[in-house]
């Protein structure tokens, strides 16, 4: 996620000078986090810093042998710093942060303190900091500010986790010393997206993918981070209309739905006609259980032009942005399925695209070892296998209760569709609505999907 807006400067101009001595501050300091203790637990672990003798100690074997308040409180912090920094733990690492920060009140309160003002900043400000530290955090206001940039800090640090808890975006290790204030200043941060499921997909290692039906929601999910689209839906071209997109129609469509990736995949997935999703000038004969029946690649078999035609328009298109392009087929169910549609599609240059299905039947599940063996990658349809595996259609509400993505059956039929995929060395994601579920990540993640496809980020 990428954001800009004018530079509001967070300095502190120490004044240098003692006002108080060391006995004097570290009270004031007390008096001050018992009162904010009680309001925030960070602060009640701040006040027992500060109360372990061996802050205390440091401080006065620093005044005995002649330093100066500061100089004493200097080394001290720095002393103390340096035992966290040797642990290999990278949370408690982070804790040094805490550290400073007890000792930056008791340098303040020795020398009548700096102050930066959090009420002056601007809307829509990006705030620049050396270093922002818990004390600091507590007086900024994130639902005012576009983003933060700072020097200092680990992604560990409390103000990027409570920076991202907020969906700002914040970039550290910054060198902001040429910067002025209101500058316009950008923050380039990866990891920050309003959506927690796409920040705790991401900060797991999984990439994060937008389902979309348009170009403009293409626009969109590019413009607010995605790293690609996980399922273009192309039945709205074919539903949207009434009769048949031609080949030049579609190309033109696959083009600009490319070009509007940046350079980031374009999962297109074929055709998915049939049961929820009629084609209303092509009516098929009546069917007692649409949902079993003539539907996605095995309606494009039926009417191989079809099929035909969106293959050569989405190769064509793929011609002028190679290596972005995965088309991928909905409701497979057996090899011979994937076969026919790689024979339709004919010899694909090397890199040039890549062709993947859809697990979303029992049946691709059952036989995910000899499939994955033949394509390039997988996504995991849970709107459908979730109905298939429970025999519990997806629109019926009397049945609703036994239609759950997350119950221990799906649960397993993933697990066999993941392991499948990596064992064939192919990537797997997971495209249906589960994937948007916040309930469900933790799980998606520990069942070791490479990808999750959101419906918006
Ligand atoms: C699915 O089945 O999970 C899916 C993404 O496809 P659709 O909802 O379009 O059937
Ligand atoms: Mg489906």
């Amino acid at each position: 996620m990428v954001v800009s807006g004018p530079a509001y400067l967070w300095t502190r101009t120490a004044s240098g000078e003692a006002v108080r001595s060391f006995a004097d501050a570290f009270e004031a300091v007390r008096e001050q986090l018992v009162l904010e203790a009680g309001a925030n637990p960070l602060f009640a672990a701040h006040l027992e810093m500060l109360e372990d003798p061996m802050l205390r100690d440091a401080v006065e074997a620093g005044l005995a042998s002649g330093k100066s308040d500061r100089e004493a409180l200097d080394a001290a912090c720095k002393e103390i710093c340096a035992m966290f920094a040797e642990v290999d733990d990278e949370y408690l690492r982070a804790r040094a942060d805490d550290v400073r920060d007890v000792f930056r009140r008791l340098d303040e309160a020795v020398c009548g303190g700096p102050e930066t003002s959090a009420q002056d900043i601007p809307d829509g400000a990006v705030l620049v900091a050396q270093e922002l530290l818990p004390s600091d955090t507590v007086k900024i206001d994130f639902s005012r500010i576009a983003g933060i940039l700072c020097s200092k800090g680990s992604t560990t640090s409390h103000v990027c986790i409570i920076a991202h808890s907020k969906g700002i975006p914040i970039q550290l290790g910054v060198d902001i010393s040429g910067i002025s204030e209101g500058d316009t200043v950008s923050v380039d941060d990866p990891l920050a997206c309003p959506s927690q499921v796409a920040r705790l997909a991401r900060l797991a290692g999984l990439k994060v993918y937008v389902n979309a039906g348009s170009i403009q929601d293409i626009h969109r999910a590019i413009a607010t981070g995605a790293d690609g689209i996980g399922l273009f839906r192309t039945e709205f071209l074919f539903m949207e209309r009434q009769s048949l997109p031609s080949k030049e129609e579609q190309l033109a469509l696959y083009k600009e739905a490319l070009k509007a990736c940046k350079g980031k995949p374009l999962t297109l997935r074929l055709l998915d006609a049939g049961a929820d999703k009629p084609l209303p000038y092509m009516p098929v004969s009546q069917e007692d259980n649409p949902f079993l029946g003539l539907r996605g690649v095995r309606f494009l078999l039926r009417n191989p032009e079809i099929l035909k035609t969106q293959l050569e328009a989405a190769s064509e298109a793929a011609g002028d942005f190679p290596g972005q392009l995965r088309i991928m087929v909905p409701m497979v169910c057996t090899v011979e399925e994937l076969r026919k549609v790689k024979e339709a599609l004919g010899p694909v240059p090397e890199g040039l695209l890549q062709l993947g299905i859809m697990v979303e039947t029992p049946s691709a599940v059952l036989m995910a070892r000899e499939l994955a063996a033949e394509c390039d990658f997988f996504s995991a349809g849970t709107n459908d296998l979730t109905q298939y595996v429970m025999a519990a259609d997806r629109g019926n509400a009397s049945v609703s209760d036994l239609y759950d993505p997350m119950s221990e059956p799906v649960r397993r039929a993933l697990a066999l569709a993941v392991e499948a995929a990596h064992q064939a060395g192919i990537p797997i994601g997971i495209c249906g609505e589960t994937a948007s579920d916040a309930k469900a990540t933790e799980a998606l993640i520990g069942l070791s999907f490479d990808s999750l496809s959101l419906s918006r980020l």
